[in-house]
This record gives structure tokens, sequence and C-alpha cells, in this order.
């Protein structure tokens, strides 16, 4: 693995994600679960339609069943030979017949339409149909949603609600998913104290630790919490061999850079491969990524909003991958600015915003010690490097929901 590699040092952000993808298959083993079990998780197999959706031809209305071919020479009155409610199974349609029919009931056989209720007035037990009726109307086809044989949905897979639908759909009742990933997170730094505790001179409360394992658990993984690391190079080796023991990756926050207090790289070098990587992006500092024996490994800046923004940018797709699932980019909207901006800086910058009347609003305070910004945003505008910023200038905008899950 090469370490930064642009003039100006910083690796393009682009450059990063590629190998961060490239790298991050699947290591979770493969386990069958029920569907009910199943949202959030990745598929590992594409499962095969044994059944057609809908089985049938079907009713898309209520109304009445016929063979338009009876409806020659004047004829517009058909005897009502059968009802079909939704779940009943049907008689063939008696020739110079039409059927009472209703939504989700199956056609009969020699019926080729449907004319919906509101079109057909009785006359008696007689149903009298209007002129032109469209042949074929009002039925549902067998096999227009999947077909028997049909790869249902593709390994790799997050499922959603609607997966688990398309999955019950055709009479699955179990799939087969990666196991759980389970992430080992640490968090380095004297200054840390748990919430509920009382806060001394010189110390902060643990920001990283909550972010973290909401991210993880958002992406359905396991975390394996190790909490709070010691700013001593025994107190971080310790911790990340334990952690390359019982996890299958690792996130880490703080003690990144090359600081004396910042152990974190030099113990990777001890205990496996590092690569460092400036990347040009704001807020972001050194990205360290690499592995502890064969344990794949991130560890984050320790500023709480670097930490956020670097695990949804870089974390968050190596993670997935590793959990098997296929890669997909944040979804990147185009949207108008409703903010100047005469600075231009050299690295991407996110800025936290909201999204009100049709434009980008940035929260006031940019910094990547405030925290509060991204807990009030929407999502973030990606400001490309060198690039300064006008009233109703086109930005590209990534919402967080096509970052926190
Ligand atoms: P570091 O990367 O360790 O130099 O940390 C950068 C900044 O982030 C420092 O101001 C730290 O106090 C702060 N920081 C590091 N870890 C955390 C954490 N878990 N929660 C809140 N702030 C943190
Ligand atoms: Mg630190």
């Amino acid at each position: 693995m090469n370490s930064c590699d642009t003039q100006s040092g910083l690796l393009p952000i682009g450059t990063a994600l590629e190998r961060l993808v490239e790298n991050s298959k699947p290591i979770a083993g493969i386990e069958t679960i029920t569907i009910a079990e199943a949202l959030g998780r990745v598929l590992a197999e594409s499962p095969i339609a044994s059944v057609s959706v809908p089985p049938a031809d079907n009713s898309g209305m209520d109304g009445y069943a016929l063979n338009t071919a009876d409806l020659t020479d004047g004829v517009t009155r058909l005897a009502i030979s059968q009802r079909i409610p939704a779940g009943s199974s049907p008689q063939p349609l008696q020739s110079g017949s039409c059927a009472r029919i209703f939504t989700g009931a199956e056609i009969p056989v020699g019926a080729d339409t449907v004319v919906m209720q509101e079109n057909v007035t009785l006359d008696g037990d007689l149903a009298v149909f209007p002129e032109g009726i469209s042949v074929g109307g009002n039925i549902r086809r067998e096999g227009q949603d999947i077909r028997t044989g049909d790869s249902v949905l593709a390994a790799g897979v997050r499922l959603q609600p609607a997966d688990l639908g398309v999955l019950a759909s055709v009479g699955l009742a179990e799939v087969s998913v990666y196991k759980r990933l389970k992430v080992a997170i640490l968090s380095t730094g004297d200054e840390l104290v748990e919430p509920g505790l009382p806060l001394a001179s010189g110390q902060i409360y643990n920001s990283n630790r909550y972010i973290l394992t909401g991210l993880l658990k958002s992406l359905g993984m396991d975390v394996i919490d190790l909490g709070c690391i010691a700013d001593t190079r025994e107190a971080t080796l310790e911790a990340l061999e334990r952690a390359a023991n019982i996890a299958d990756a690792i996130v880490s926050t703080g003690g990144v850079s090359v600081g004396e207090e910042d152990h974190v790289k030099g113990c990777i070098e001890a205990l496996g491969e590092l690569d460092m990587w400036k990347i040009r992006i704001k807020p972001g500092k050194p990205v360290a990524y690499g592995r502890v024996k064969d344990t794949p490994f991130i560890g984050l800046p320790g500023n709480p909003t670097s930490t956020l923004i670097t695990f949804c940018l870089l974390a968050r797709p190596c993670l997935l991958g590793l959990q098997g699932a296929a890669y997909q980019p944040p979804i990147v909207l185009s949207v108008p600015s409703g903010f100047v901006r005469n600075r231009a800086i050299q690295r991407q910058e996110y800025l936290r915003v909201r999204f009100e009347d049709g434009k980008l609003i940035p929260h006031a305070n940019q910094s990547s010690g405030v925290l509060a910004s991204a807990s009030w945003a929407h999502g973030l505008a990606v400001v490309p490097p060198n690039t300064q910023v006008q009233i109703g200038d086109s930005i590209g905008f990534i919402p967080f929901s096509e970052l926190l899950t």
C-alpha cells in the first residue's frame, strides 16, 4: 500500500475510497435466518423464485369478468354465472355468461377482460356492459412482478422493508445472509470521561464512543466496545491485540496524528501493517488504515465532527464491504446554494447544512470542534477544492440518510 501520492501530499478522497472498497471483501461467515429477522442484513446468496408473482392472472378491480367475444351482434347483457371473491378458486367461465369478480380474485379460464363495476349496470340477473370495452383490461397478468426461476434480489443487497416483502411474495421464509460484522471500537484519550461521571479539570466527555456505537448499530453491525484507552504505548498495544483477537474489524478514534501523545500509528506498525492517509478533505485530519495481525483497522481523527464525517465517507464503505454489502456510492443531489463562500481552500469541504426552502443553509460554525452542527444538519454540502460559492450555485448535497444507515 502506498501513502499519499499527490503533489500536495494529500490523497484525494476518491482514491482513498477506491483503495478501501477494493480491499474490503466479505469476511463474515454465512447463516440462515427467517425473513422476520432479516431487516438490514446483507444477502449472501441470490434467492431464486419458485413461484411467479402473481401466481395466476387476477382482477385489478371489483367488476365483471367476461369473454368479450360473447358481446357480438348487438349483445350487451350477460347472465352472471358465478361469484369469485379473492382467495377462491374459480370455475371455467360458462360460454355466454360473465362472473362477478373482486380485486385480487383469480380470472376464470375463458374470460379475457374485467369491466369495472362502475361501468356495468344490472338488469335483474343480467349485467349490462357498455360499448367500447378494451379487451384485456383490468387483468394483472401472471408473473408481471416476478417469474418462476427469476433471481429475486442480488447477493450483497442490504435488506430493506420492500425487499423483505419481495422475498415473502415468492414464499421464502428464510434467507442466507452474512453474519453481523463484529466491530471493536476504541476511544483513545487520557482526557476522556464517561457521561454520568463528574468532570475534573482538563477532562471532556467521551462523545465518539456513542457516535461510533450509533453508526455501527445503524449499519446492523455488532459493537464490541473496548472503552477508553489511555494515551500510552502499552495500553494501546494491549487494546489493539485484544480487539484483533475478538473482532472482525477495529475502529479507533483519536491518537492518529504524529504527536508524542499519539500512539496508534506506532502500535499498528508494530502489530501489523499501516497506511497513513492525509486526505484532502475538511474536516478530517489523517486517517489510519491497515491491519492489526490480519484484522482490518481504521483509525479516525479524534474531533467528534471529524470522527463522524470520516466514518461516513471512509469507514462506512470499508465496513459495509467487509460485511458483504455491494458498494453503493451515496446519492449526491444537486441543490442551489443559499450561502456565499468567498474563501477557496485546497481541500474538499463537507459543510454541515440544512435543506430549507429548496436551498442549502450552512450551520454558522463549521469548526470540527462543533459537533452540534452535525446534530442540527440534514446532511453535508460538498464544496470541491479551490471553489468559491455564490448564492444559487449548484452544490452537491448528501443527505445524512445516505450516510448514516
Ligand atoms: P486527537 O486526535 O487524539 O489529537 O484528538 C483531537 C481532538 O478530539 C482533541 O481535542 C480531543 O480531546 C478530542 N477527542 C478525541 N477523542 C474524543 C472523544 N472520544 N470524544 C470527544 N472528543 C474527543
Ligand atoms: Mg488524543
